[in-house]
């Protein structure tokens, strides 16, 4: 791994003809709002750009209004140009396929702000300091002398909004960026109601659902609480699959418990499993123990088992 700066980053896109933009896996506002931005930034530049993400989840209506979607190509689409970004992707493996096409390009930059981000490109811009990747790809914008436009702060917008939860948990920096975004002309209160307070009527039942079955365990995490609740793969195909992602934030509210986990059974058998915490336990080493990843305070991992065994394990692990 080369660490490099946002500076480092500019250099090596400045001389590029074309690019390719990746986003992670189940994509979400900070690796679209990234690779839309720095994508429109090139594009800008006049370079031919190619922004993906692996799988062929539909886009998010909330996230498919973004400016510069148009930029997007399906996976199997995508060319792989010499010079290739990785956004918010803390591992090779969340690109998933179109890790391939990363590690095919001469120049692969590596571009996040997830802790457990141990490096995977020529250059890797990795700033846990960061509260979300679109800052850091704001930082590259900035070095290119691009000027901040409304639809490339929006993009960033996106990211700073959801990855801080409307700025509940944002480190000083990111207020004077969001003060910056707002100035360039993003309708703040519009991308926070689309991204962050919009469900389809439908999503009521699931919740009430998820909720009214969640379980806590008083005396874990060193009597500092665990509440998990578990989405059955019924239920989870019964929802789009964005909308399962808040379900976290719902359960993580239950003051009884430190620690909050959501089991989603994408598959019969196959769990992936949301951790969130609130201010004393990490996360990530749970999380790592289970072979995933994550942020102090917001984890994740995949699992098979029932339901049941895939509770027993997480139980046993803190
Ligand atoms: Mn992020």
């Amino acid at each position: 791994m080369t660490a490099a700066s946002a500076a480092d980053v500019a250099s090596a896109l400045r001389g590029a003809d074309a690019v390719t933009i990746l986003c992670h896996v189940r994509p979400d506002p900070d690796t679209l709002g990234s690779g839309l931005a720095l994508g429109q930034a090139l594009v800008g530049l006049g370079m031919a750009v190619e922004v993906a993400y692996p799988g062929d989840l539909p886009l998010p209506s909330a996230m498919k209004a973004l400016p510069g979607s148009e930029l997007l190509v399906r996976p199997d689409a995508v060319v792989g140009h010499p010079v290739a970004v990785s956004v918010d992707a803390a591992t090779l493996g969340r690109l998933e396929d179109l890790g391939e096409v990363f590690g095919a390009a001469r120049e692969r930059i590596v571009v996040d702000h997830h802790v457990s981000n141990t490096g995977f490109g020529t250059l890797d811009f990795i700033d846990p300091s960061s509260d979300c990747t679109a800052s850091l790809v704001l930082e590259i914008i900035d070095e290119l002398g691009v000027t901040l436009t409304e639809p490339i702060a929006t993009c960033v917008y996106a990211g700073l909004i959801t990855d801080t939860g409307s700025f509940k948990w944002a480190r000083p920096s990111s207020f004077g960026i969001a003060a910056r975004l707002i100035e360039a002309g993003v309708d703040g209160a519009k991308w926070s109601r689309t991204l962050l307070d919009s469900h389809p009527f439908t999503w009521f039942g699931v919740a009430s659902a998820v909720l009214g079955d969640a379980k806590l365990e008083s005396a874990a995490c060193g009597g500092a609480g665990l509440v998990y609740a578990t989405v059955p793969h019924e239920l989870l195909s019964s929802m789009a699959w964005d909308e399962s992602e808040s379900l976290i934030d719902l359960v993580r509210t239950a003051q009884d418990a430190e620690v909050a986990a959501v089991f989603k059974e994408s598959e019969p058998g196959r769990w992936n499993v949301s951790l969130r915490s609130k201010d004393k336990v990490d996360v990530t080493t749970i999380a790592r123990a289970f072979g995933g990843g994550g942020h102090i305070r917001a984890a994740g991992y995949s699992i098979d088992g029932t339901s049941d065994e895939v509770a027993a394990a997480l139980l046993a692990q803190v």
